[in-house]
């Protein structure tokens, strides 16, 4: 995957969208005293340049200098000149192109250009003294920053401390992805919900999952648990050879990125096989009922201010007063986008305030050991005055025949 390729119809970023926001993680770069972020292939990258590169041991790296106006370079081997000129800062011009031939040192490339950047900015009217201090992306390889220690004396930090606030929070264009990204995982649950489950394996049903989610656009189909009767109870279960039985229930988790922006939806279907006395017993829809409720109270309660943690008590506390707080052992939610997992995490102990265009999911779960688990999840942005959910597939307990 390199470039950006479009499909007529979707919505892409404006071009513009990347001058803003390499111009923004420099200022917020500068006011941390960084002399520079050093961005490696991943979702900054991509963030920063639109550019989706492959990572590999030959170094691609964008330097930024902490300093608003100061150029920032996209560094990348020559034989992958082509692709990283066409990616929409390059193309725009709002970054220089610096290749690098076979026989270089592409990590002392990056040095120098570190150096030139501090000493610009230290000779600058009011400059500090260059602090050489240096944030690097969370997914850079380590044999590039073990390489990059070694000729470039600096202190090394992470440069997620600059990037996570502009990340977190979604453009218009960025919460459109999504929107769509959720939209076409919808239809793929109603799909799998409404076709043949019983007699047939929870990999064979995986694989039905990761070709319509593929037929519904998605750049790839990242994932598809699915987790039939006792495997529900293993929250990140996966498919296995398991053959689905009648009168059990299955935990579908399934999503992947669409135009770079990820899907993630759950839902719960019980499979009778047609025999209506193979149904759901009392113990499990007085479960679900519980998990509904939960799921709907952590809805309701996103808006602009309310803490990551309230959003978790808020599900956590009527699966708790239910008698089943034991049984869910995860946190409620976890940020979405370019990544399937970022910032902001809903989790006990956040005291992050959420704000108007953060995404994140609300996935609450309970799992009885040996017997079965149920997890709802939808993907919600926050809203101006609440909630606004991209999933819209339907909640209930999906009871199916399922032959
Ligand atoms: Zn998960
Ligand atoms: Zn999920
Ligand atoms: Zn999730």
């Amino acid at each position: 995957m390199t470039g950006t390729t479009t499909f007529p119809g979707r919505v892409t970023i404006p071009v513009e969208r990347y001058a803003a926001r390499i111009a923004a993680a420099q200022r917020i770069a500068a006011d941390q005293g960084l002399a520079a972020l050093l961005i490696g292939v991943g979702p900054d990258l991509r963030y920063l340049t639109g550019y989706a590169a492959m990572p590999l041991e030959r170094l691609t790296m964008l330097v930024a200098p902490a300093a608003s106006g100061a150029r920032a370079s996209l560094v990348v081997p020559r034989l992958e000149a082509m692709p990283a000129r066409g990616c929409p800062a390059a193309a725009a011009g709002f970054i220089d192109l610096r290749t690098w031939e076979e026989t270089e040192s592409a990590h002392g490339l990056v040095a120098d250009l570190v150096r030139d950047a501090a000493a610009t900015r230290a000779a600058s009217p009011g400059g500090r003294p260059p602090s050489l201090e240096v944030g690097v992306s969370d997914t850079l390889w380590a044999s590039h920053l073990l390489r990059l220690q070694e000729v470039l004396p600096a202190g090394f930090g992470p440069a997620s401390t600059v990037l996570r606030e502009l990340r977190m929070v979604k453009d218009p264009e960025e919460i459109a992805l999504l929107r769509e990204a959720g939209a076409a995982a919808d239809r793929v649950v109603d799909a799998i919900a409404s076709g043949r489950l019983v007699g047939r394996t929870e990999a064979d049903v995986a694989r039905e999952v990761r070709e319509r989610l593929l037929d519904e656009g998605h750049d790839t189909a990242d994932f598809a648990i699915v987790a039939s009767g006792p495997n529900g109870a293993s929250p990140h279960h996966g498919a296995s050879e398991r053959v689905i039985g009648a009168g059990e229930p299955i935990v579908l988790d399934i999503g992947g990125p669409l135009g770079g922006y990820g899907s993630d939806t759950t839902r719960t279907i019980w499979v009778t096989g047609g025999d209506p006395s193979r149904g759901p017993d009392a113990a499990f829809l007085t479960a679900f009922a519980v998990l509904r409720r939960a799921h709907e109270a952590a809805t309701a309660a996103v808006k602009p201010g309310a803490t990551a943690e309230s959003i978790d008590a808020a599900a956590r506390d009527v699966i708790a007063a239910a008698g089943l707080g034991d049984l869910f052992i995860h946190r409620t939610g976890h940020g979405i986008g370019l990544e399937g997992h970022e910032d902001p995490y809903i989790v006990a102990g956040s005291g992050l305030r959420l704000k108007a265009g953060m995404a994140f999911s609300i996935e609450p779960g309970i799992y009885r050991e040996g017997a079965w688990g149920m997890r709802l999840e939808d993907i919600i942005v926050c809203g101006t005055d609440g909630p606004d959910v991209l999933n819209r597939s339907a909640l209930d307990l999906r009871v199916v025949a399922g032959v």
